[in-house]
C-alpha cells in the first residue's frame, strides 16, 4: 500500500515552500535497469523526493521512473545538483537545461551547486559561485527551479556567496551521519533557516557492524539504518538514504515512529570511526 502523500514530515524553508524530510539517494546507482527500478521501487513505497546529480549519469533513467510511476507531477519533489565543469552564467543555465531535458521535467524542485571549490577553480571559486548563482536566480525567476540552495558548503564558502546572492540558499546538502558532524557549519545554517540535508546518513556502510548502533538497534527493536535516520531527524536534519535493494528500501522509511532518549542520542552523535568530511577546499575533482 502506498504511504498517504500527507504522511511524509515536511520542513518548511526560507523561501516559504515544503520539502519532504526524507529523501531517496542514488548515488552509484548505476544507469539503466538499476536506478529505475530503485527509483520506482522507492516511489512505491511512499518517497516522494528523488536527489540525484547531474554527476551521477543516472538522470535520464530517473526521469523515465518518474513518468512511469504515474504520480503527479506536483506530489514529487526532484532534486539535482550543478557538477564542478559546469560553472558559470551561460554553461549553469545550460547544464540546468540539460538535466531537465534528461529528467523530462518542466521545472526542478531543488537544483544545488554540488561543490564549492571544484579543482580546476581553485583560484576563482567565488567568481564561480556567484556566477552560476546568479544564473540560477534567473531561472527561479523564470519557472524552471522552484529552490536553489548549494552542498558541501562551509561558512566561508556560503558568506562569500552572500556578498553578491539575491537569494539565499534554502539548502545546504552535508555529509553528516552518526559520528559525522560538523558542529560549525550546522550551526550557521541553523541559524540562517538554511535546511540541513544529511548525504550518506547511513554512513555509506560503516555504521552497520558498530558496536554501539548494534547495541541500540537491540535496544530499540529497529535495525541500524533505522536508528541511523532516527537520529539524523533528532537533529533536524534531511536524511538521503541510499539502496537499490526494495525490502531495504522500505526499510529505510520505517523509523518515524522512533523515539531516541537524549542520552542515546548523545551517545550516537558522538560514536567513533566513521569516515568524516572531506575538506572542499581540498578535493581532487
Ligand atoms: P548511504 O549512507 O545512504 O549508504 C548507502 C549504503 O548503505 C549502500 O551501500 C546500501 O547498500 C547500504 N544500505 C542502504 N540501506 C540499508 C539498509 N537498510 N541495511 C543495510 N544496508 C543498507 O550513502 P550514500 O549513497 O553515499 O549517500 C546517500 C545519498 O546522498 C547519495 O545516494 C546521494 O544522493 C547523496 N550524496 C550526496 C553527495 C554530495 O556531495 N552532495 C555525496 C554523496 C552522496
Amino acid at each position: 500500500k502506498r504511504m498517504e502523500e500527507n504522511e511524509m514530515k515536511t520542513y518548511q524553508m526560507n523561501n516559504g515552500l515544503t520539502i519532504p524530510a526524507l529523501g531517496f539517494g542514488t548515488y552509484l546507482s548505476k544507469d539503466g535497469e538499476e536506478v529505475y527500478q530503485a527509483v520506482l521501487s522507492a516511489l512505491e513505497a511512499g518517497y516522494r523526493h528523488i536527489d540525484t546529480a547531474t554527476f551521477y549519469g543516472n538522470e535520464e533513467s530517473i526521469g523515465r521512473a518518474i513518468q512511469d510511476s504515474g504520480i503527479p507531477r506536483e506530489e514529487l519533489f526532484i532534486t539535482t545538483k550543478l557538477w564542478n565543469d559546469a560553472h558559470g552564467y551561460e554553461e549553469a543555465k545550460a547544464a540546468l537545461q540539460d538535466s531537465l531535458d534528461r529528467l523530462q521535467l518542466d521545472y526542478l524542485d531543488l537544483y544545488l551547486i554540488h561543490w564549492p571549490n571544484p579543482v580546476q577553480l581553485r583560484n576563482r571559486w567565488q567568481a564561480a559561485n556567484a556566477d552560476s548563482w546568479r544564473a540560477m536566480e534567473e531561472m527561479v525567476e523564470a519557472g524552471l527551479i522552484r529552490t536553489i540552495g548549494v552542498s558541501n558548503f562551509l561558512v566561508h564558502h556560503l558568506e562569500e556567496l552572500l556578498k553578491t546572492a539575491k537569494i539565499i540558499p534554502a539548502v545546504n546538502q552535508l555529509r553528516l551521519a552518526p559520528g559525522v558532524y560538523q558542529t560549525e557549519i550546522i550551526d550557521y545554517c541553523k541559524d540562517k533557516g538554511i535546511v540541513l540535508e544529511a548525504w550518506s546518513p547511513l554512513g555509506r556502510g560503516e555504521l552497520f557492524s558498530h558496536p554501539t548502533m548494534l547495541a541500540l538497534a537491540e535496544k530499540y527493536g529497529k535495525t541500524v539504518a533505522q536508528i541511523a535516520l532516527a537520529w539524523s531527524w533528532s537533529q533536524g536534519f534531511l536524511p538521503l538514504p541510499k539502496s537499490v535493494t526494495p525490502s531495504r528500501i522500505r526499510e529505510n522509511l520505517n523509523f518515524q515512529d522512533i523515539l531516541l532518549s537524549e542520552e542515546d542520542i548523545t551517545a550516537i552523535t558522538t560514536i567513533e570511526g566513521v569516515t568524516g568530511a572531506y575538506d572542499p577546499d581540498n578535493i581532487s575533482f
